[in-house]
């Protein structure tokens, strides 16, 4: 059964080669002017291409333009950008979000110069090859610097496609149909230019919130527009409520200001990592019926929230006093630790929190 929308005979199929003319006539006069475009009709330039695509992953255009001239005036070309060293690259994007991914920027040119004569390869199997250059940054150099017939499919692109052939069924199981119905729009006239009119008009007409249809170049061919579902469009699959599990926690000290840990079973939940004594969360044994963890009377203290991937974690944090001192009359896999050892014993997240809430370095 189709998720597109559809009501017995009215359905209509989106009229492609109408669609691609208008967006392309549109894009003639409305292109917006960007440091790394080329007028169209023009090839852009690989190099600056692939640099404005892993530069706009993280940011926006807004912010990406005087980064992008910056970097385009101190390494015009992949050759001078894979001499450089790994330092100045990383320096020079500071603030340009994680720097795995200028990292990735610096290998790639490196890889460009070296395995291919310093020119980006024109096949996108190729280019996903590349450090860093994932499905979509392949599609859009090859199609926006080599007219290569594939489209890019990025949120802009799933956004519209979804509008035009009114997709009901809600993201992200509907990604991959989103796609292929993306992929029939593409063109072999000029397929860089349909693939930057299609991200103009996504940044500037068919926005997510408020699509000024009225305004757009292909309201006439677009079936969202035709069932006034334009705004309702791409739907998104609600978010699962995770499940809720509660327990304790419990601070025991000693005369001496320690504070006791154990170290966790081998399997299971954060295994052989060091905690607090718990209870309560994740079934393991023992369980101190009243609260009194070996016999130690213990009173309220705090409550923590942790998510776990699975579930999310209510605790409560107990604190009392704990009479042993010596490490060997405790039980297996406890041990007393001076607090400000605290946090050399790699505690996970979650028993940080447990030990901020109590006052506790960690
Ligand atoms: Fe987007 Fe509206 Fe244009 Fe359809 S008519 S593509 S919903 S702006």
């Amino acid at each position: 059964m189709t998720a597109d929308h559809h009501s017995g005979k009215s359905r209509k199929e989106v009229n492609i080669s109408a669609l691609r003319k208008a967006l392309l006539t549109w894009y003639d006069t409305r292109a917006l002017s960007l440091p790394w475009r080329a007028p169209p009709g023009e090839r852009a330039d690989p190099y600056a291409v692939w640099l404005s695509e892993v530069m706009l992953q993280q940011t926006t255009v807004a912010a990406v333009l005087p980064r992008f001239q910056r970097f385009i005036e101190r390494w015009p070309n992949v050759q001078a950008l894979a001499a450089a060293p790994l330092e100045d690259v990383l320096a020079e994007w500071a603030g340009l979000g994680y720097y795995a991914r200028a990292r990735n920027l610096h290998a790639c040119a490196r890889l460009v110069v070296e395995a291919h004569d310093g020119c980006f390869p024109q096949d996108p199997a190729q280019l996903r090859a590349l450090p860093g250059i994932g499905a979509y940054t392949a599609a859009a150099i090859a199609a926006i610097a080599y007219n290569v017939p594939v489209m890019p499919v990025d949120g802009n692109v799933e956004r519209i496609t979804a509008r035009l052939f009114a997709i009901n069924q809600p993201l992200p199981a509907a990604k991959k149909r989103i796609a292929a119905r993306a992929a029939t729009l593409q063109n072999a006239h000029r397929p860089g230019d349909f693939a930057q009119a299609m991200m103009d008009l996504g940044r500037t007409v068919c926005t997510p919130k408020a699509p000024a249809c009225a305004a757009c170049p292909l309201q006439d061919v677009c079936r969202a527009h035709a069932h006034g579902l334009a705004a309702d469009l791409p739907r998104r699959e609600r978010r699962k409520e995770k499940p809720h599990r509660s327990g304790m926690a419990f601070i025991l000290h000693n005369p001496s200001g320690q504070v006791l840990l154990r170290r966790r079973s081998l399997s299971g939940l954060l295994a052989g990592m060091p905690e607090f004594p718990s209870q309560g969360w994740d079934d393991a044994p023992p369980f101190w019926p009243d609260a009194r963890p070996f016999g130690v009377k213990t009173r309220p203290l705090a409550r923590v929230r942790h998510v776990f991937t699975h579930f999310m974690l209510d605790l409560e944090v107990r604190q009392g006093l704990h009479p042993v001192l010596v490490d060997d009359n405790l039980p297996e896999g406890c041990f007393w630790l001076d607090p400000l050892e605290l946090s050399m014993i790699g505690l996970p997240s979650l028993m940080k929190k447990v030990a901020r809430s109590a006052g506790l370095p960690a």
